[in-house]
C-alpha cells in the first residue's frame, strides 16, 4: 500500500565519534613508552589477546611484570620505536614527551596506514579509549570525545552497579549456545523473539549461572517458533505528556523492542530516544488542524505492517485511551485479527496537575474529576457537551484540544452559572522543558491565550481545585 502520508526524521542525532567495538585477538599492536600510562594501555590491549610490542628504550618493573605474563603476550623491544615497527600493526598507542614527537609518530603512523593515539595529545589521535564496563563478551564503553572523561568515568561507576556482574555468564552462554538457533532455519523475527526470551530469564535471574535448564529453555522456544512463527503485533503505547522519564517501563520495553514505530508529532524526541534504533520511525502528524494523515490510512498502515510480521508500536502522546481514537484503531486490528496490546501512558491532565502541584480531587473543593474534549469530529465545540455537570462548582474539569474553542467554552460555562472568577490554569507543553502555566479564571482565560502566544500543546484545568495550586514564581 501506499505511504505516501509519512515522513522519516533522522534516525540518530550528530554523532561526536563512531564508537565500534575492535576486535585484536591475536594481532600484533605497537605501544611507544613505558609510563604508567602507556602501561596501562599495554595492558588492556592485552587483555583482548592481542600481541602487544612495547617500545621502550629502558625496562622498570611494571614493564617486566607485564611481558612476565602467562600469556606471553607481552615483548619488550629495548629501543626506540623505528619508523618499520608500525608495519602492519592493528594500532599503536604512544606516551611522548612533545607535541614534537607526536607530530613525527602521528605523521609515520598515517603513513603505514595505522590508527593511532598519544595519551593525553587529542589532537594526534585517531581513535580514543572509552571508559570500559567488562561483562565480556558484554563490553560497554563510554566516551565523551575528550570533553570531560571525569564524567565518562562517573558514568561508568553508575553502569558498574546497575550492570549485574552475572549478566557475563549469561552473554557468555548466549554466545556459546549461539550454533543451536543458527542452525534452525527461522525468520529474522523469530530469532528476536527466541533471544528476547532468553534476555528476559536474565534480567530476572541475573545471578543465575544459565545451565542445562536455562539451555533447555532455549530449546523449547525454538521449537514453539518453528511450530508457531511470530506473528506480527500492535502495541498501542501511553508516550506520556513529554518528559521521558514519565514513561512506563512497559513503554520503555516496548520501545525496544518494536520493528516499527507509529508517531504522533506531539512525541517527544527525548521519547523517541529511547526506542530501538533500527526500529523504522514513521510520523503520522496527527495535531490538531494541521493536514496530517487520515485516520483509516495509520489503521491500514499499521495492521498491514502487523501482517508482515513486524512487531508496531503505535505510540500516542499521554495515555493512547484518553482522546487518542484508540477505540478506532483498536478496532481495525481486531477486525485484522492482528494481536494488539495497550500499555498505558500519563496523560496530559496528570502531567500538568504535577508541575502544579495540585490534587484533582482536593477535598475541599472537588467531588467529581471530568476529562472533556472541546474538539469534535468536524474541528468545532461539540454541541452535545453537558454544561451543567461542567459548571458544577463542585468538579474539576481537564479540557483536551481547547485552544481554538476557549471564548465559547467560557461563555457557556457563564450562562451555565459558572462563577466568572473559577480559577482556571493553562499548561502549556506540560512536563516538557518548554512547559508555560498561566493561572487565570474562566473569566479571562480566552484573553491570556489571545495575548499569549501558545503555539504547545495546552491543557486547561478548572475549577475550585485548581486555588490550590502552586503559585509561579515571577518570570
Ligand atoms: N492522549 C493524550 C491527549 C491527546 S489529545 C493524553 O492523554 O494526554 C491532544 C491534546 O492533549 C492537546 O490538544 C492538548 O490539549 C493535550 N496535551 C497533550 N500533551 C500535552 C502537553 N504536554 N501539555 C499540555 N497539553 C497536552
Amino acid at each position: 500500500m501506499s505511504r505516501s502520508p509519512v515522513s522519516q526524521p533522522a534516525r540518530i542525532a550528530p554523532l561526536a565519534v563512531l564508537p565500534v567495538f575492535y576486535r585484536l585477538t591475536g594481532k600484533p599492536v605497537l605501544v611507544i613508552g613505558a609510563s604508567q600510562a602507556a602501561l596501562w594501555k599495554a595492558e588492556l590491549l592485552a587483555s583482548t589477546g592481542a600481541q602487544v610490542r612495547i617500545a621502550a628504550p629502558e625496562a622498570n618493573d611494571a614493564l617486566a611484570q607485564l611481558c612476565a605474563r602467562e600469556d606471553a603476550s607481552v615483548r619488550h623491544l629495548a629501543r626506540s620505536w623505528h619508523e618499520a615497527d608500525l608495519d602492519g600493526v592493528a594500532l599503536v598507542v604512544a606516551d611522548v614527551e612533545d607535541d614534537e614527537q607526536a607530530a613525527d609518530l602521528a605523521a609515520a603512523a598515517r603513513r603505514a596506514g595505522t590508527p593511532v593515539n598519544i595519551v593525553d595529545r587529542p589532537a594526534f589521535c585517531d581513535f580514543q579509549f572509552g571508559a570500559v564496563v567488562n561483562r565480556s563478551p558484554l563490553v560497554v564503553g563510554i566516551s565523551t570525545d575528550g570533553a570531560v572523561p571525569v564524567f565518562a568515568q562517573a558514568i561508568r561507576s553508575r553502569i558498574e552497579m546497575l550492570l549485574p556482574t552475572g549478566f557475563q555468564k549469561w552473554a557468555e552462554a548466549a554466545r556459546n549456545w549461539r550454533p543451536l538457533v543458527q542452525a534452525r532455519d527461522l525468520s529474522l523475527q523469530a530469532r528476536r523473539t527466541i533471544w528476547e526470551r532468553f534476555v528476559n530469564a536474565a534480567f530476572r535471574h541475573p545471578d543465575r549461572t544459565p545451565g542445562e535448564a536455562e539451555r533447555a529453555d532455549l530449546l523449547a522456544g525454538i521449537e514453539q517458533q518453528e511450530r508457531n512463527p511470530a506473528l506480527g503485533s500492535v502495541a498501542l503505547v501511553g508516550a506520556g505528556p513529554g518528559d521521558p522519564e514519565l514513561l512506563t517501563l512497559k513503554a520503555v520495553r516496548a520501545l525496544q523492542s518494536a520493528d516499527v514505530i507509529l508517531h504522533d508529532d506531539l512525541v517527544s524526541q527525548e521519547v523517541l530516544d529511547f526506542a530501538r534504533r533500527e526500529a523504522e520511525r514513521i510520523i503520522t502528524g496527527k495535531r490538531g488542524h494541521r493536514p496530517s494523515c487520515k485516520q483509516d490510512d495509520i489503521n491500514a498502515l499499521m495492521v498491514s505492517l502487523a501482517r508482515d510480521g513486524k512487531r508496531v508500536v503505535r505510540l500516542k502522546g499521554g495515555d493512547p485511551l484518553i482522546f487518542g481514537r484508540a477505540g478506532e484503531e483498536i478496532a481495525a486490528c481486531r477486525a485484522a485479527g492482528v494481536a494488539v496490546e495497550v500499555i498505558p501512558g500519563i496523560t496530559a491532565a496528570s502531567g500538568a496537575a504535577a508541575s502544579l502541584e495540585v490534587s484533582l480531587t482536593h477535598r475541599d473543593h472537588a467531588r467529581r474529576l471530568q476529562y472533556i474534549t472541546a474538539h469534535a469530529k468536524n474541528g468545532k465545540l461539540p454541541d452535545d457537551l453537558d454544561w451543567k455537570s461542567l459548571a458544577d462548582p463542585a468538579a474539576t474539569t481537564a479540557i483536551y484540544m481547547g485552544k481554538l474553542v476557549v471564548a465559547e467554552v467560557a461563555t457557556r460555562l457563564l450562562e451555565a452559572g459558572m462563577a466568572v472568577d473559577t480559577p482556571a490554569i493553562i499548561v502549556e507543553y506540560a512536563t516538557h522543558v518548554r512547559e508555560r502555566r498561566f493561572h487565570t479564571t474562566i473569566g479571562e482565560m480566552a484573553g491570556v491565550f489571545a495575548a499569549n502566544q501558545l503555539d504547545g500543546p495546552c491543557i486547561i484545568l478548572l475549577g475550585q481545585a485548581m486555588s490550590e495550586a502552586r503559585p509561579d514564581r515571577p518570570s
